[in-house]
């Protein structure tokens, strides 16, 4: 049989900012549609149209493109509502979705009746009883019905469900079953009109080609509800998979309002876009954490299948330090463009200097400022003999990577100093700081005229 082209789709409802368990779920599915030549859709799940924003829409397109993320095409549920009215006739029509009246206190009841007579709290379908009058009344009384829909799980008589195994192998879990015979008939409609996320879901999914969902863990038995309505519309099932949560070390679920850890925060704490899609897509899998240089060599490495059961545990910290493994390994020519206008003669010599000392990649603009000066050297009266030294000693230019080590052993050779008290007054009085990148290479890039003003004690 012919495959057809590989169809993702990343489907955050805009009532947010995402955070990087969501980033998590999208780069999943990006990588999913790299690596087999697909289209990645974004999604946006607005049917809640009180909640959601354009705002967020946006921020979230953002968030997605910074990630490296390039949707083929971009999707709001709030465009597509004639076409879901449409399935919604239909699904009546052939007496899959029905009206129900029970408000929430009547159902809370119902339930807590089952679990005291030790049976599981599904849906009993007492609306599937009601007569015509009985609906009329509840319409009087201006009760607005909910919509259900019926679960294919009995044999013709709806008030004796039997057990009905929805199967699917799971992209991450393997095999996987749900009873719907242990799910109640699912609310696809409110009493005010408004879509759960369920119909509108399997709609576009069936509409917009979506071969593959890859999603979350958490929507497991929605899976098994979501197939029964695929076959209901007479669709074929998309393949799934549900990966691992991200959680916090502590276990604490990440959530919109855990906003340190939306994508917005991070990118404004200065992180590179690939350590932050590298950690969401490589934590909680058997492969190293390690960063990636873009999204085409995560895809070549990541495979889905790799996912872990146990939740993925991290530690935001992590984000930092892989961000300083990432900017040790970046080559210059991937940064040329970043540091120009940073009005220094060798761009290249400085990246080599400092790259190995960052954190983020906004703290070369402190080196920088080391650099070209005016820097204030930290003068300690201990270092005195040194710094008169290292004045007399200073080498005639060009300077180039080894100069440090020559002239500090000729220091070393008139002073005795050695160790931190030879490396610590030169270091405080040439960069009006005690720790940073190597001198060998910051020593040729502040140059000897500013050196000479330095270690006299003058700002240069
Ligand atoms: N809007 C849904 C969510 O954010 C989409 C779930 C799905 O991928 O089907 O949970």
């Amino acid at each position: 049989m012919g495959q057809g082209k590989t169809v993702v789709r990343f489907a955050p409802s805009p009532t947010g900012h995402i955070h990087i368990g969501n980033a998590r779920t999208a780069l999943f599915n990006a990588l999913y549609a790299i690596k087999r030549g697909g289209d990645f859709i974004l999604r946006l799940d607005d049917t809640d149209r009180l909640r959601s924003t354009p705002e967020f829409a946006a921020a979230i397109e953002e968030d997605i493109a910074w990630l490296g993320i390039a949707p083929a095409k971009t999707v709001r549920q709030s465009d597509r509502f004639a076409r879901y009215a449409e399935v919604v006739e239909a699904l009546k029509a052939s007496g899959r979705l029905y009206p129900a009246y029970e408000t929430p206190d009547e159902l809370d009841r119902k339930r807590a009746r089952q679990r005291a007579r030790g049976r599981p709290p599904v849906y009993d379908r007492s609306a599937l009883k009601l007569t015509d009058e009985e609906r009329a009344g509840f319409e009087t009384e201006g009760r607005a019905p909910h919509w259900r829909f019926l679960l294919a799980n009995h044999d013709g008589d709806p008030f004796e469900p039997r057990s009905t195994q929805v199967a699917w192998t799971d992209l991450c879990r393997g095999e996987q079953t749900v009873d719907l015979a242990t799910v109640s008939d699912p609310v696809l409609i409110r009493a005010d009109g408004t879509y759960l996320y369920t119909l509108p879901s399997v709609v576009d999914d069936l509409d917009m080609g979506v071969t593959d969902v890859i999603r979350g863990e958490d929507h497991v038995t929605n899976t098994g509800v979501q197939i029964d309505l695929v076959r209901a519309l007479g669709g074929k099932a998309p393949a799934f998979g549900h990966h691992n949560l991200l959680t916090l070390a502590s276990g604490e679920a990440l959530s919109k309002r855990t906003g340190s850890l939306s994508i917005r925060a991070l990118r404004a704490a200065g992180l590179e876009p690939q350590t932050v899609a590298s950690l969401a897509v490589l934590i909680g899998t058997s492969h190293a954490v390690a960063p990636y240089a873009d999204l085409a060599s995560l895809a070549a490495e990541f495979d889905l299948s790799s996912v872990s059961r146990a939740p993925a545990k991290f530690d935001p910290e992590d984000l930092r330090r892989l961000n300083a493994k990432l900017l040790h390994d970046l080559p210059f020519s991937a940064v040329e463009g970043r540091l120009e206008g940073a009005g220094l003669d060798d761009l290249n010599a400085f990246w080599r200097a400092v790259h190995g000392n960052l954190d983020v990649f906004g703290d070369v603009e402190a080196w920088q400022a080391v650099v070209a000066g005016p820097v204030e050297p930290v003068i300690d009266r201990d270092g005195a003999e040194v710094l008169s030294a290292a004045s007399d000693l200073l080498p005639p230019e060009p300077w180039d990577e080894a100069t440090w080590s020559a002239w500090t052993s000729a220091i070393k050779e008139r002073t005795g100093a050695k160790g931190r008290r030879l490396f610590m007054p030169l270091r405080q009085a040439l960069t009006g700081r005690d720790q940073g990148p190597e001198m060998a290479g910051l020593l040729p890039l502040i140059g000897r005229e500013k050196a000479a003003c330095r270690l006299a004690g003058r700002a240069a």
